[in-house]
């Protein structure tokens, strides 16, 4: 593993050591089976388990290997080959990766000598990305606060994952990019019907601090979900579900077909030199 990864407990560089990485101080942090390493101290823990919980991650897992939202990767891959000077680019991030699905995707398409990175919070996310690709750097940690050297990462990708974007900036090269996805108005609009929820307009980000927004698009695609399993996957990866009703749960629980749009907005924004 390359020397880009720091010590969680003190910022130290951490080396590889037999199947373990050290820091200067011997702090240790030993790789897991599966091939990831966990950074996220048990005193940065908020709970036992933070991010997202089991069945969250397993309904995803589910639902994105049926290739409903497939269509996101190649416009993805599309920016990254038209980044000014993407051969310049080394070091890529996936912040807030999930289970490896899009990262696991994207490296394997774009088969380029970039080296890839998947952190999430959520061991368990990250215990089923580190089996997906051998290839890839899994790391679990926290987002707000990667422990990753200065001025190391060029491509960052978060989708639909908080970021500290004021810490992650301190992490970037001059002239990197974030490619930041969220949900796009439409997105799932079906489905929040079926919940009596008025289609809302989710809030577009604002470019932050110390960025400058490079180019913005929206993709969406209509998707045909057409049995209980997938429908009731696609309901349980979301917030929805955990906020619902019992009467709500069970009108989604009977649905033999949704029919919905899937949409995603897609950011880019570069490092400014001013600091
Ligand atoms: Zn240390």
């Amino acid at each position: 593993m390359p020397h880009i990864l720091t010590c969680p407990i003190c910022e130290e560089a951490l080396l590889k050591n037999d199947n373990k990485l050290a820091c200067s101080n011997n702090h240790c942090f030993d790789f897991a089976k599966e091939g990831y390493v966990n950074l996220l101290p048990s005193q940065h823990k908020k709970t036992k388990e933070p991010g997202d919980n089991k069945t969250m991650i397993h309904c995803r897992k589910d639902f994105l290997k049926k290739g409903f939202y497939d269509f996101l990767s190649p416009e993805l891959i599309r920016i990254i080959r038209q980044l000014p000077d993407s051969d310049a680019h080394k070091v890529f991030l996936d912040s807030g990766c999930g289970e490896g699905y899009f990262t696991d995707q994207i490296k394997t398409q774009l088969n380029n000598d970039y080296i890839y990175y998947g952190m999430d919070i959520s061991k368990e996310a990250v215990r089923l990305a580190a089996k997906r690709n051998k290839h890839i750097h899994w790391l679990v940690a926290s987002s707000n606060n990667p422990p990753i050297a200065n001025n190391s990462l060029d491509i960052v990708l978060k989708i639909n994952a908080p970021l500290n974007y004021d810490n992650v900036r301190k992490k970037m090269t001059d002239n990197a990019v974030v490619i930041s996805v969220t949900p796009g108005e439409n997105h799932l609009s079906k489905l929040r019907e079926h919940m009596y929820l008025k289609p809302q307009a989710h809030k577009q980000e604002e470019t932050p601090t110390d960025f400058k927004l490079l180019q913005q698009s929206n993709i969406e695609k209509q998707i045909k979900i057409q049995t209980r399993e997938d429908i009731n996957n696609l309901f349980m990866m979301t917030p929805y579900y955990w906020n619902a009703s019992t009467k709500v749960r069970q009108i989604i629980a009977e649905l033999d077909m949704l029919e919905t749009t899937a949409a995603f907005n897609i950011n880019v924004y570069q490092t400014t030199n001013s600091i």
